[in-house]
């Protein structure tokens, strides 16, 4: 599990950020987790408290949006999702397809008092 130190280094990167922008208290950070990005959204929210333990995000909500990872077929042009998909189109059985997202990680918002 990897995710505590993904999660501290978010708190820092928002903490510098608010720092840097005068931002005393922030209700809500809203991050993005791909489908398949290596980090389990269930794990990240289950850091939390730890990573903002000390800080000045302490009372800070997080909120975890999932990006589905979809993918476009090269042979019949139609748009799946990966997960269950085994890497193969389900509208026409084609192998050749290019992945559209669902591997991203950001910070997506953050919401100042
Ligand atoms: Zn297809």
């Amino acid at each position: 599990m990897h995710e505590l130190g993904i999660m501290i280094s978010v708190v820092e990167t928002v903490e510098k950020f608010a720092k840097e922008n005068g931002i005393t208290e922030i209700e809500t950070l809203v991050i993005q987790i791909g489908e398949i990005s290596s980090v389990v959204p269930h794990f990240a929210q289950a850091c939390y408290p730890a990573a903002i333990d000390g800080t000045m995000m302490e009372n800070t909500e997080l909120k975890i949006e999932i990006i589905p990872a979809n993918c476009r077929c090269n042979n019949c042009s139609k748009i799946f999702g990966y997960v269950g998909s085994r890497g193969i189109c389900p509208h026409c059985e084609a192998e050749d397809w290019e992945l559209l997202g669902g591997e991203e990680f950001n910070i997506k918002e953050i919401v100042a008092c």
